[in-house]
């Protein structure tokens, strides 16, 4: 699904074919766009445009450039807007160090309060910040306690650094990119939008300003915005549809609005890669997992209700050829359900496809023998979860089950050499920004101990 979450439509830019534009949109397969107010005039006439247009959503704020234009009435106008149904969020509000078009103090003033507000009335925000990273910062994290969880609402046309991406993200906010990702000189930003975890990424259009590339320079319209999402794609290493698929499940969890993503997804595509859910049970309980609270990766819904049969998942799999693998993956270990793992591969392997396995290496502690040998000829490629470099760390971080508490580290090591042994490419990860996690040993230990290919995995990354 295609969504333009930030758009001036009202402005006059749009005064001579304004109809023309939001058709374009439509055409070019724009589902919702979100109309953004910037003083009172703007967020009635998004207001408007929400009522003419059903798949229009609206927002009413104080842009921090018009401030100063604050007067005695304001405040209970803009009470008003907020009341509206199709009004969704708060904005765009915020601090712009950059323009100065408003006194700072004062632009200090207003965000507060209509971040009070939004928090009273129990709305997202819409957030502009130029140049103000630590203003920024210090002030959302007075309404935004970290891990407290709420989603919050977007950082807009994100163009801070690192550090102000992360904090955002602590604080539960979104961060949506706008067509400046696509410019040539942005490869900073570009950085960043790498990072974002998928279920925290909107793309916008800013329309009528900051057409993307190949448009740049010319009047923005929604219709360009999945010239953004091409490239946000392109440096994330994934398809536009799968952008556009987690941009449409953010936009239901913070809104409400459109779909929520099913449960019972058994084989599901990211890339070209298609993977298979066989499990939700798992032997570790990892801090970072969020397997029973929120199994859902890249936009896919990975609860079960019951766990898929042989038949099921090899049904699921239109053509195991047309990837260029399968992936046993899922949230949940997979070797679980060997036999379905067996049966699975052995017909992926027979009609000529590529088999992968994710595993945590507990494979030969499970099924209380050597699987290794058995998989031989049916899985192509493993990566094994070791993700620490001590058993201390594992037992914390990881958190086996009792069962699997006494020495399973090493235990996993013996399944990585022996593992060599019968399938061609064995990999180990571990998941980086772990505290007392040594990862250049983890590195050491996976390259010099195995001889086997390492990854690293930032931990709130995953698909
Ligand atoms: S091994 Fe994987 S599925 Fe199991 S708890 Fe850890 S992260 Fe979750
Ligand atoms: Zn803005
Ligand atoms: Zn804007």
């Amino acid at each position: 699904m295609i969504i333009d979450t930030h758009a001036h439509l009202d402005m006059d830019q749009y005064d001579t074919d304004r109809e023309a534009v939001i058709q374009r949109a439509r055409d070019e397969g724009v589902e919702y766009i979100v109309n953004i107010g910037c003083d009172v005039e703007s967020s009635l006439r998004s207001m408007e445009l929400a009522e003419q247009y059903d798949f229009i959503y609206a927002t009413a704020g104080i842009h921090p450039h018009d401030v100063k234009t604050i007067g005695e009435t304001t405040y209970a106008e803009l009470r008003k807007l907020w009341a509206h149904p199709k009004v969704i969020a708060v904005g765009e509000i915020g601090l712009d160090y950059f323009k100065n078009y408003s006194p700072q103090d004062l632009q200090r003033t207003h965000f507060r309060k209509q971040v009070e507000l939004a928090r009273e009335l129990g709305k997202p925000i819409i957030v502009h910040c130029r140049d103000a990273n630590e203003d920024m910062a210090a002030i959302l994290s007075e309404y935004y306690p970290k891990n407290e969880k709420a989603r919050s609402g977007i950082f807009h046309c994100f163009s801070g650094d690192q550090k102000l991406a992360d904090r955002a993200l602590e604080m539960g906010f979104y961060i949506s990119f706008s067509g400046s990702v696509t410019f040539n000189k942005s490869d900073e930003l570009r950085a960043v939008a790498k990072t974002i975890p998928a279920d925290r990424l909107f793309v916008e259009t800013d329309c009528p300003f900051l057409a993307p590339m190949p448009k740049r320079g010319k009047r923005n319209e929604p219709a360009f915005v999945n010239f953004t999402t091409e490239r946000i794609a392109e440096v994330r290493g994934l398809r536009v549809e799968d952008v556009q698929r987690t941009s449409e499940l953010n936009f239901f969890e913070l809104f409400g609005i459109g779909k929520n993503a099913p449960t019972g997804t058994v084989s599901y595509q990211i890339r070209n890669s298609l993977y298979l859910n066989l499990t939700t049970r798992c032997t570790d309980d990892c801090v970072f997992c969020t397997r029973l609270t929120r199994p859902v990766v890249q936009g896919y819904n990975l609860k079960l209700d019951r766990e898929p049969t042989a038949q099921e998942v090899w049904e699921s799999i239109d053509d195991p050829t047309k990837y260029e693998e399968v992936v046993f993956c899922g949230y949940g270990e997979p070797t679980l359900r060997l036999d379905v793992i067996k049966e699975v591969a052995k017909k992926i392997k027979d009609a000529g496809g590529r088999v992968r396995l994710n595993t945590n290496g507990h494979g030969n502690v499970i099924n209380k023998r050597n699987i290794l040998p058995e998989l031989k000829g049916l899985i192509d490629e493993m990566s094994v979860s070791l993700n620490t470099d001590s058993s201390e760390a594992y037992d914390e971080i990881c958190r086996p089950l009792p069962a699997f508490r006494n020495g399973i580290y090493d235990k996993i090591k013996e399944f990585i050499a022996e593992a060599k042994k019968y399938i061609p490419k064995v990999q180990a990860t571990i998941v980086t920004q772990q505290q007392g996690v040594d990862e250049s040993a983890c590195e050491d230990i996976i390259k010099k101990e195995f001889g086997v290919d390492y990854r690293a995995r930032r931990y709130n990354m995953v698909g």
